[in-house]
């Protein structure tokens, strides 16, 4: 299996940061597997080798029903030979739809837990039973964010050869932005765009896995928290505008429910005078 890591890095010519005088930079992680694109590769890396050293055949996971985490475990599980298991929140309605027909297709066994349970799915009693039924299995979070993903992020920018100073990234569940921040150089910060609304949970859950992992916050980042546009998975007239905007002028189709939120914000923030002159940015495409 190819997976094409480093990812590429493009620069992406436009009128709009170029009156601002600002140079943007487009860090391809979409193109890294069509099936396992972008940050879920790279959260998934670690937890792989873990999960295959400590001797387990089976992935265990948990999503709602339109998660790409879910989808990405499903891949990665036909790839790299194990089986997965997606515990999915809420009820199963037939048919599937595309996310979870696709993990299907991959051969992921999909269980549905009523939200209550969903909501404590962390806690000992409820994994207890989920070992009951599965049997062993490696535990995956929701979301795919713990201290292996976290570190599997934070090689992201060093893979970058071009001089820049930010780099930016969506944030849905924290852990691309924890794992990128912890890898930065000097100088550089990072800037993650919340897909949700009432994101401000995610300063936390930032500093919360970059303490799991390294023992200490690292990296100089921030959030943005004014870009989800009505919330998690929601768009609108504007977004779906400015998404086929950027396909004409790019011939990039940026993912509606992260990317194009993030690139959105970067566009505005630009045009409101945020970054100095002479700015360098980088945008990862996560998927
Ligand atoms: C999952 C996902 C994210 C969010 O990553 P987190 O580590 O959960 O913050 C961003 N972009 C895309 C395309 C994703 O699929």
């Amino acid at each position: 299996m190819r997976l094409n890591v480093p990812s590429p890095l493009v620069e992406l010519a436009s009128d709009r940061i170029a009156r601002q005088h600002l140079r943007l930079y487009l860090k391809r992680d979409d193109l890294i597997h069509p099936d396992l694109p972008g940050n879920k590769w790279r959260k998934l890396k670690y937890n792989l080798r873990a999960a295959r050293e400590e001797g387990h055949s089976t992935l265990l996971t948990f999503g709602g029903a339109y998660s790409n985490h879910i989808r990405a475990t499903a891949a990665a599980g036909r790839l790299f030979g194990f089986a997965t298991i997606g515990v999915i929140r809420g009820e199963r309605h037939l048919p599937l739809n595309d996310s979870l027909a696709f993990a299907a297709a991959q051969g992921m066994r999909l269980v549905y837990l009523d939200r209550s349970t969903y909501r404590r799915k962390s806690e000992p009693d409820v994994i207890i039973e989920l070992h009951r039924r599965f049997g062993d299995f490696y535990l995956l979070p929701e979301g795919g964010s713990n201290a292996a993903a976290v570190r599997g992020c934070a090689e992201l920018p060093t893979e970058i050869d071009q001089a820049f100073d930010v780099i930016c990234c969506a944030c849905g569940t924290g852990g691309t932005l924890a794992g990128i921040a912890a890898g930065l150089r000097p100088r550089q910060r990072a800037l993650g765009f919340s897909a949700l609304k009432g994101g401000q949970f995610l300063r936390h859950e930032v500093e919360r896995l970059q303490s799991e992992t390294y023992g200490t916050t690292k990296g100089d980042w921030a959030i943005a928290y004014d870009f989800h546009f009505g919330g998690f998975a929601r768009r609108t007239a504007v977004l779906d505008e400015f998404i086929s905007e950027f396909t004409d002028g790019h011939g990039i189709t940026l993912d509606r429910v992260y990317v194009a939120k993030m690139m959105y914000g970067i566009f505005t923030l630009a045009e409101r005078g945020e970054f100095d002159k002479g700015t360098r940015i980088i945008a990862v495409i996560t998927g």
